[in-house]
Formats: structure tokens, sequence, C-alpha cells
């Protein structure tokens, strides 16, 4: 918890220690209501879950009579928390080890995080007793199999890759079907991310799914987004969602932004929950996101 307080410090600062003072001031008046409300969308959190959040804190403020800045906390925390997805068991390890690989495919725009969030994710499984092996379907992207291949030898994993601007459906058929002829517990599939159109975007991701789906079922669809895009981040991931039946999203940056409201946003908007969090670039700054977790170490 330490950790994650320290990795979500920008947003702390601003979101939770903000919303914590003007909560905690005693008497609150229109004003501070408006401060409130302001506080949440500078955040990230959007105007239908403000709405809601600010709703729910005045009515229990009052039916819990909240005197002290240790009850206000604790409202804040419940409130905060009951507006996240009910917790679940969010981690990757929750996915099939049927000696049949599970296939997770890596979805998202350029930039986001994708291949570094298969890296990661890879050492997560790995560490778990899992073999894994990575399929290099970015093909988009220059640097993106050798970052791959990188992140593989790091944590034991074999890459699959393609030359380069090769078909990354025929990378992602060539991935799964060895990780099915070696007997893998996962194949972990990085796609590329371009969206210059949304029918460009269904034919390239559609196609991939299709290919892999000759092989081994796709158990997960990881969409990863930027934390610290906002608004335009939640537009590129509707589209992804429209495109693909997306089963999780991987918040990444979380680090780095002051806006960590977008968490609440996010699973909101899409109907999918946030099931893991990249907070900085290292191996090991991939977590499971736990709600209650979360809201704590943003409120310090
Ligand atoms: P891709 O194009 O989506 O595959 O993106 P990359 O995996 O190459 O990542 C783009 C940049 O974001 C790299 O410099 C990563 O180190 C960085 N990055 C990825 N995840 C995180 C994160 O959780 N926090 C921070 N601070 N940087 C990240």
């Amino acid at each position: 918890l330490e950790r994650l307080r320290g990795r979500l410090a920008r947003s702390r600062s601003t979101f939770g220690q903000g919303l914590l003072g003007l909560l905690g001031a005693g008497d609150l008046d229109e004003d501070s209501w408006t401060d409130i409300e302001d506080t949440l969308l500078v955040a990230d959190l959007g105007a239908g879950i403000t709405d809601q959040i600010v709703t729910a804190l005045r009515a229990q403020l009052v039916s819990r009579g909240v005197r002290t800045s240790e009850q206000a906390r604790a409202l804040l925390k419940d409130v905060l928390t009951e507006s996240l997805y009910p917790e679940m068991d969010r981690s990757v390890r929750a996915l099939p080890h049927s000696g049949k690989p599970a296939v997770v495919l890596v979805v998202g725009v350029n930039g986001v995080g994708k291949t570094t969030t298969t890296g990661k994710l890879a050492r997560v499984l790995v560490a778990d007793g899992r073999t894994v092996l990575l399929g290099a379907a970015d093909t988009f992207r220059a640097a993106a199999a050798d970052q791959l291949e990188t992140w593989g030898s790091r944590v034991g994993a074999s890459t699959v890759r393609g030359a380069e601007g090769a078909d990354p459906a025929s990378v992602a058929f060539e991935a799964v079907k060895q990780g099915v002829t070696a007997g893998v517990d996962t194949v972990l599939v990085d796609t590329a991310g371009r969206l210059h159109t949304k029918t460009g975007l269904m034919d390239e991701l559609g196609k991939v799914k299709r290919v892999v789906e000759k092989q081994a079922e796709v158990d997960e669809v990881l969409l990863v987004l930027d934390a610290t895009t906002g608004q335009n981040g939640l537009t590129q991931a509707r589209v992804f969602a429209e495109v693909v039946n997306v089963t999780g999203i991987v918040l990444t940056k979380l680090d780095g932004t002051a806006k960590g409201g977008i968490v609440f946003q996010v699973q909101r908007e899409l109907g999918v929950p946030v099931k893991l969090v990249g907070l900085g670039e290292g191996a090991d700054d991939l977590a499971p996101f736990e709600p209650a977790a979360f809201v704590d170490a943003l409120l310090g």
C-alpha cells in the first residue's frame, strides 16, 4: 500500500487530499459542494459519476452525522469505493490453466504502453510458475518486436515475431500455433494500435482474433489505456470496445497523472472492469486493480 501511495502521489495531492480537505472542513455551504464537484471533475471522474458521488456524500454526511475528519475520510472511502466495480478476482492468474494455452490479446492505441504491459504481464505469469509465449503482432511499430523480445528474454519467455511490416494476423496465428504445439500455459499477443479509421482497425483486429480462434479460444482481450490522455483516451477506448469484445482494461501511467479519477469513469463508460494498473516503467510496476486499496492510497 505504501508503494501504491507513492506511485499515486500526483493524484493523491490534487484529488484525494483535496476532497479530504473540503469534506473534513466542517459545515459545508453550497460553495464547498461546488468545490468538491470541481475537484472530482478536474480529476477526470466525468459528470455522471461526479453527480452520483456528490449526491451520495451529501445524503450520507447527514445520515451518518459526520463530525470529525476521520469520519469524513471513512465516508469518502466508502462512497468512492462503491462507485467502482465490486471486488472480484481481477488477477490474470484467474486465466484458465488447462494445458491448452490461455490466449490473451493485448490491444490499444500506439504509445499507451501495450508492449511494456505485455512484458510485465509475462513476468507476473512466469513468476507464478506458468510457461509463456509472446506473440509480437505489433508489426507496425518497427521497434515493438525487439522491445517485446527483450522483455521475453528477461523474464524467460520466447517470442514469435514476423518480418517487419508482416501481416499482424499471420504473426498472431503463428504464435498461437507454436504455443499449442509447445503446450505452453499462456500466449500473450501484443497487437498493433493503428487507429486511422474504425474500419481499418476493425478489419485488422477482427482478423487477428479470427485466425487465433482457429486454434484456441481467446480467453482475455485486455484494452490498454493511458491514464494521462483523459477524455481522448476514453473516446479511443470506445472504438476498440465496439470492435473487439474487451474483457478487461489495463490503465497505465497512473504514476504520471494527477487525474487518477479516470479509473472511475472508464469502467462505467465501457462496462468493463479495470483489471490491472500500470504504475511505472519498471518490470514490477504492474498491479492488480483493487478498488478499496486504490481509494485508500488516493486518500493518503
Ligand atoms: P505501445 O506503443 O503501446 O506498445 O507502448 P510502449 O509499451 O512502447 O510504451 C510507451 C512508453 O510508455 C514507454 O516509454 C513505456 O516505458 C511507458 N510506459 C508504459 N507503461 C507505463 C506506466 O505504467 N507508467 C509510466 N510512467 N510509463 C509507462
